[in-house]
């Protein structure tokens, strides 16, 4: 009697392992990001908000780049380790791993780097200065409220700033994890290594990883896999259905699912390779337009963009 096969056993049967999870790349992963903003920037209409938006937060992943390739942070223990396999919690957890003063001095340097950028707004120029003086209990206030996702604690303005700091302290400490050290979760919407929201997902084009869609995960880059046409917010795979803006290049889609009426966008790497998760989500606003004004709202938040609750 014929069997249907559900989408993971499809790929497992074709007899390749599929890749788990994807660490951030440490040597590029905020370079890249940095370049491929400034290319959407100019693919944009000149003059567009949006698009000296992307350019100063293209200056911040630079930036972002620079202070990675000067900054180690301390593995997990033998005991966080075991802690997390047993209890099977993310290992490098967002909302309370002790984080090392040091991200602070991260704040500092990126903010100077923004501010220090030519074109940066006043507006943005003296949310830096304020954010490189800012007492280290606010500071900390502030990174326990995006971390811990209490929205309505969060100041909009200094957020992608803090996000952008945090997320090279959780970048260099998932870029040192193992695979084997990182149970799968009881919920496969979160990043497995440090139980954030993914920020959107991407069907891979490289070899291993091939025709494969991840999740990534807004905080520390990590990416999971996940079954293709299933939600990424409810994991249901009824009523799924794909979105996109008309004549554009099909490299960007959102993923919408009527049983929980979210959408997260979908990158396709095939039809540009250069697509970045957290660029091309800052990117393609008018998509979350369509989408809002089709009656979906989005999964979640993207770090380098906070607007009020
Ligand atoms: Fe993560
Ligand atoms: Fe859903």
């Amino acid at each position: 009697m014929p069997r249907i096969l559900e989408p993971g056993q499809i790929e497992a049967s074709a007899g390749r392992a599929i890749p788990r999870i994807r660490f951030p790349e440490r040597t590029c992963v905020f370079s890249a990001r940095a370049q491929r903003l400034r290319q959407l920037a100019e693919a944009g209409a000149p003059g567009h908000a949006i698009g000296d938006y992307l350019r100063l937060m293209a200056v911040m992943a630079d930036a972002q780049q620079l202070v990675l390739g000067s900054f180690e942070a301390a593995a997990p223990t033998a005991h966080q380790l075991a802690r997390a396999a047993t209890h099977r919690m993310p290992v490098i957890h967002a909302s309370s791993w002790p984080r090392a003063p040091y991200w602070r001095e991260v704040v500092t340097q990126l903010c100077g780097a923004v501010a220090a950028a030519r074109d940066a707004p006043a507006g943005v120029r003296a949310t830096c200065e304020q954010l490189q003086s800012a007492p280290a209990p606010a500071l900390e206030t502030q990174a326990d409220a995006l971390l811990g996702g209490r929205t309505e604690a969060v100041d909009v303005g200094g957020a992608p700033f803090l996000m952008a700091a945090l997320q090279v302290y959780w970048v260099t400490l998932a870029s040192r994890l193992l695979p084997d050290q990182v149970p799968g979760l009881e919920v496969p919407g979160l990043c497995p290594a440090c139980g954030t929201l993914p920020v959107a997902s991407i069907v891979r084009a490289e070899a291993r990883s091939e025709g494969y869609r991840f999740l990534h995960c807004a905080l520390c880059a990590t990416e999971w896999h996940l079954v293709r046409i299933t939600c990424s917010q409810c994991q249901s795979t009824a009523n799924i259905a794909y979105h996109s803006i008309e004549g554009d290049s099909g490299a960007v889609r959102a993923e919408s699912c009527d049983q929980c009426h979210t959408y997260r966008k979908i990158l396709y790497q095939e039809k540009d390779t250069n697509v970045d998760p957290v660029a091309d989500d800052l990117g393609s606003l008018a998509l979350d337009l369509l989408m809002s004004e089709a009656g979906y709202h989005r999964g979640s938040g993207n770090p380098l963009l906070w607007q009020r609750p």
